[in-house]
């Protein structure tokens, strides 16, 4: 059984106290508290890393905490371990004669399901098993539906990858990004990845995330978790591949076209999306064929070349609509050949600007990625973006944010502000 540490419960007393030391004394940040209405309990949890304590706090005298809490005094009360797979480890528990609580898995918060380990079985500690998406790895509004005009725009998830901070942030210290934008012991950070789906005249997919043929290895250097991923996703939004008429690419990193191809049972890579026709800037095309020393890394062959031997490539040369109300504008700076994606129907505007502008912390003009090959022509491109974007009330897609799918851009007072 592969288990992580999720949260370790921690029953209180005296929550004034609690906080004093874990806010106080070791300077943790507690997230607002969260009432758990059936247990009687009020939840303050603390991140720490990859996992949370988890203060719990007795609401009515005749809460289990409370009742706890009288008869052993405050202190540790469980911890949780996350599993892939909670009904092979319920069957790996009972083969072994480990005496629970819950004979079957049970319904826990936010949909996720959990069995609790008796103490006698545990060596005194109360264990819970619960697989889920833990709230650090959870892409908040992974199916996101938005209409523009006469188009259905539906913002869907590939999870989330973790990459370095000085990559995403580049000349910008870590004190600043770090604030809103916390690092892990590796000195990652979390970014969502958000392919957007288009549905007009044709059905469009743009970028299509990591996909699933990284290794152990891979999956592990990037922090990847798709337990949100596309193919999910895409289901909950009542699609599937065959679906898929065009995909769009904006630019070619293995986090955007990862998902374009799919290694079949036999071993062989194929397209991802079995009808559709595959758009990709030619510039782009060549560049990534093509990588340089600095460029290797993010540019993976396996994700597009098959493409071209199968025949569904169509390389485009300038800014151009590729199916009607969707056009493609080279922004470069990112990579040379980056491309934003325009959105107009009816006189209403949207923009996925995919990495040009990653995620809502990366609205001030000179926050630019330290992985941007070209970053003076980032900020060009982007303070060109952000005057284009407030202009025409866009809706502005957040490709990277792992807290929010989209909002608008506006100017008060001078500054930039974006309202989700
Ligand atoms: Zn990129
Ligand atoms: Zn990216």
């Amino acid at each position: 059984m592969k288990a992580t540490l999720d949260h370790v419960g921690i029953a209180v007393g005296d929550i004034r106290a609690a906080l004093s030391f874990y806010r106080d004394a070791l300077g943790l940040e507690i997230e607002a508290a969260e009432e758990v209405a059936s247990q009687r309990v009020r939840a303050h949890f603390i991140p720490v890393g990859s996992s949370s304590l988890e203060l719990l706090e007795a609401t009515a005298p005749d809460s289990p905490i409370a009742r706890f809490v009288e008869k052993r005094g405050p202190g540790l009360h469980h911890i949780t371990l996350l599993v892939d797979d909670i009904g092979a480890a319920l069957e790996h528990l009972k083969a072994r004669a480990v005496r629970l609580i819950d004979d079957a898995p049970r319904k826990g918060a936010e949909g996720a399901l959990v069995v609790f380990i008796h103490p006698s079985s545990a060596h005194g500690v109360l264990v819970e098993l619960k697989q889920a998406v833990s709230k650090s790895r959870q892409v908040a509004g992974a199916v996101t539906r938005y209409t523009v005009g006469d188009l259905e725009l539906i913002s869907l998830s590939d999870g989330i990858i973790r990459l370095d901070g000085g990559l995403m942030f580049g000349l910008v210290p870590k004190p600043l990004w770090e604030r809103n934008t916390p690092a892990d012991e590796r000195n990652r950070v979390t970014l969502a990845m958000r392919p957007l789906v288009v549905r007009g005249t044709r059905t469009m997919i743009i970028d299509a995330g990591v996909g699933n043929k990284g290794d152990a290895k891979f999956n592990r250097i990037y922090g990847i978790d798709r337990s949100q991923s596309l193919d999910r996703t895409l289901a909950e939004a009542g699609l599937g591949p065959e679906d898929i008429d065009v995909v769009l690419a904006t630019h070619l990193h293995f986090d955007h076209a990862g998902g374009f191809t799919v290694r079949d049972e036999a071993g062989r890579l194929r397209p991802r999306f079995p009808r559709a026709r595959y758009v990709i800037r030619r510039g782009e095309w060549e560049d990534a064929t093509h990588p340089n020393e600095r460029s290797r890394g993010s540019y993976h062959v396996e994700n597009y070349a098959p493409l071209a031997e199968a025949g569904v490539l169509e390389l485009v040369d300038d800014d151009q609509t590729i199916m009607p109300g969707v056009r493609v504008k080279r922004t470069g700076g990112h990579t040379m050949h980056h491309q934003a994606i325009w959105i107009e129907s009816r006189g209403q505007h949207a923009v996925y600007p995919a990495d040009l502008m990653p995620m809502t912390v990366h609205l001030p003009a000179n926050w630019i990625m330290g992985i941007d090959a070209y970053p003076m022509d980032t900020l060009v491109a982007k303070k060109a973006f952000l005057e284009e974007a407030a202009a025409k009330e866009a809706l502005v897609f957040f490709q990277h944010d792992p807290k929010t799918p989209a909002g608008h851009i506006t100017r008060q007072n001078g500054t930039w502000q974006i309202r989700a």
